[in-house]
C-alpha cells in the first residue's frame, strides 16, 4: 500500500517542484519573416538569438521588434546589453489603465557542451514537431505564447475602450537571480507599468498525478515561492599552528563538526497552506487511503517523517532545506593548522517561516562549537498569492483549452521573479500553460530543450482565454 502512495506522492512533488529526434532543420530565413505570425517560426528564430543571462539585449531588440511591428505600444525600460528590459502594451502605459501584466524573461542559461546536443543549441531547429534549443521552454515558449495571444487583441482594443491595458513584460536576467530585470521594473518603473495582475513563470501541466485518472493533466499554478537565505559559519577560535599537537579545538574542526551538525539535524516537517489546498484540491480526484491522506496531510505528514526527508523532492515541499555550497579554510603547509575556516549554506525557507526563528534553530545546533553565524544575504518573504479572481480566471482559461484538467495552487521552490511584484502586494501567478511530459521536464536547463508546436498552439489559445475573459469580468476590487 504504501509503496503505491510514496510512489505517487513522489511524481506529485516532482510535478509541483518544477517550475521546471532527429530530423531535418527547416529553420526560417530571419530576414524576411518578422511579419510572420508563425508560433514555431517565431519561437524558432527567437531561440536563434542567444541570450545567455548578461547578454539579452539581440533578443530582447528582436521581440520588441516584433511587437512593435503588430501595433503593440513598446516602452523600452532599460537597454543595456546585460538589462534589456521593455513592455510592449496594447495602450500606451502613460493612459495609466490597470495593467494586466504577462511577464517572460529574455534570458537563457547556457548551453553547456554542444556535444550533448542533437541540434546546435541555438539552431532553433524545428523537427519531429517541436523547436530544439537552449531557451525553447524556459522561457521562450511563454513569452511566444503571450505575445501571440495579445496580438490578437489589437484591434480590439483599437476600436474600444477596454477595462484593462494589457502587457506582455519582458526581462533580463531571471536566470541570474532577477537584479538586472524584475527588480529594476518592480524598483524603478513600476507606477507606470501599473500592473493589477503578473501571470508569469513558474508550474505546468502535468499528467500521471491522479491515480484513478492518469491521463488526466494536473496543472499547478505558481502562488507562492520559498525564500533563499544564503548563511556562512566561521571559526578564528585561536589554537596552536603545528598539526602535530592538535588541540581540542582549532578552526576547521570547530567549522567541520559545526558544518556536520547542521546537516544531520532532523528538519521539522510543515504542511504550508498552499501544500495543503493543492492536495486537497487533488483530494477529490481520489479515493481510499491516498484521498485520506491528501485530505489530512497534516495529520499524516508527519508521520511519514523519514520517507519526506529522505526524499529531496518532497522534502523540498515540506521542509525547510540547508545545503553546503562552499566550505573553506586558509591554506598553508600540510602540518600548520589553518588560523581561519568558513563553511557557506544555501538555505531554502518555506513562506511562512520565521527568519528570527529559523536562524535561531541554527544558532542551537552550533551552540557546542566555536562559530559564528553570518546572514551573506536573505531575501524578504513574498506574500503567497490568493486564489481569487485573478487566479480563477486563469483556471477558466486552462479548463477552456484543457478540459477535463485540474488545476491546483502549488509553491514553487525555486525562486523566480513573480516574487518581486508579490513583495508589492501585487498577485503573480506563475503558469506555462502546457503539458509537460517528463523528458521535457527534464531537458529544462539540460541538453536538448526543445518545446512541442502543438502545445505552443495550445498555450496560445489559453492566454487568449485568459485576456478574454479579463477584459469581459472587469474585477478591481474582488481581489
Ligand atoms: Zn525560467
Amino acid at each position: 500500500m504504501m509503496m503505491h502512495t510514496e510512489n505517487h506522492l513522489y511524481l506529485l512533488f516532482l510535478a509541483l517542484m518544477i517550475l521546471g529526434n532527429p530530423g531535418l532543420s527547416v529553420a526560417s530565413d530571419p530576414v524576411n519573416s518578422h511579419l510572420d505570425r508563425d508560433p514555431a517560426r517565431l519561437l524558432s528564430e527567437y531561440v536563434q538569438i542567444p541570450s545567455v543571462s548578461g547578454s539579452e539585449k539581440e533578443a530582447g531588440e528582436f521581440l520588441m521588434q516584433f511587437c512593435l511591428e503588430h501595433g503593440l505600444h513598446v516602452r523600452v525600460f532599460t537597454d543595456d546589453p546585460d538589462s534589456y528590459n521593455f513592455a510592449a502594451s496594447l495602450y500606451p502605459l502613460e493612459m495609466g489603465k490597470p495593467n494586466i501584466v504577462l511577464m517572460t524573461h529574455i534570458d537563457v542559461v547556457p548551453a553547456g557542451d554542444p556535444e550533448g546536443w542533437t541540434y546546435p543549441p541555438f539552431s532553433g531547429t524545428i523537427a519531429d514537431g517541436m523547436v530544439w534549443g537552449r531557451g525553447a521552454i524556459d522561457n521562450k515558449a511563454l513569452g511566444v505564447m503571450q505575445v501571440l495571444a495579445l496580438l490578437q487583441f489589437v484591434d480590439m482594443a483599437a476600436e474600444e475602450d477596454l477595462p484593462y491595458n494589457v502587457s506582455l513584460l519582458a526581462v533580463s536576467g531571471e536566470e541570474t537571480g532577477g537584479d538586472m530585470g524584475a527588480r529594476i521594473i518592480t524598483n524603478r518603473f513600476l507606477d507606470e507599468l501599473n500592473p493589477a495582475v503578473v501571470y508569469g513563470e513558474g508550474g505546468a501541466g502535468i499528467t500521471g498525478l491522479v491515480s484513478t485518472r492518469p491521463e488526466t493533466p494536473v496543472f499547478g499554478v505558481g502562488v507562492a515561492q520559498k525564500r533563499r537565505m544564503f548563511l556562512a559559519i566561521e571559526s578564528t577560535v585561536a589554537s596552536s599552528g603545528h598539526g602535530s599537537i592538535p588541540r581540542e579545538r582549532y578552526p576547521t574542526k570547530e567549522v567541520v563538526k559545526a558544518t556536520a551538525a547542521l546537516l544531520d539535524a532532523t528538519p521539522t516537517i510543515t504542511i504550508s497552506p498552499t501544500v495543503r489546498e493543492g492536495l486537497l484540491a487533488l483530494s477529490k480526484y481520489e479515493t481510499g487511503i491516498r484521498q485520506r491522506i491528501m485530505r489530512r496531510i497534516d495529520f499524516y505528514g508527519p508521520l511519514f517523517g523519514s520517507f519526506i526527508r529522505n526524499d529531496p523532492l518532497i522534502a523540498s515541499m515540506l521542509t525547510n532545506t540547508i545545503s553546503l555550497t562552499s566550505l573553506s579554510s586558509a591554506e598553508g603547509a600540510y602540518n600548520q593548522i589553518p588560523t581561519h575556516a568558513r563553511a557557506v549554506f544555501d538555505c531554502r525557507l518555506l513562506p511562512e517561516t520565521d527568519e528570527n526563528r529559523f536562524l535561531d534553530h541554527i544558532r542551537r545546533i552550533v551552540a557546542p562549537y566555536d562559530v559564528t553565524i553570518e546572514v551573506i544575504q536573505s531575501s524578504p518573504a513574498a506574500p503567497v498569492s490568493e486564489q481569487g479572481h485573478y487566479y480563477r480566471a486563469m483556471e477558466e482559461s486552462i479548463h477552456s483549452v484543457f478540459d477535463d484538467a485540474i488545476v491546483v495552487p502549488f509553491m514553487f521552490v525555486a525562486i523566480n521573479d513573480n516574487r518581486f511584484f508579490r513583495r508589492k502586494g501585487i498577485p503573480a501567478y506563475g503558469l506555462l500553460p502546457a503539458i509537460m511530459p517528463e523528458e521535457l521536464m527534464e531537458s529544462i536547463h539540460y541538453f536538448d530543450e526543445r518545446f512541442p508546436i502543438d502545445a505552443l498552439h495550445k498555450g496560445i489559445d489559453v492566454y487568449v482565454s485568459l485576456i478574454d475573459y479579463l477584459l469581459n469580468n472587469p474585477d478591481y476590487k474582488k481581489n
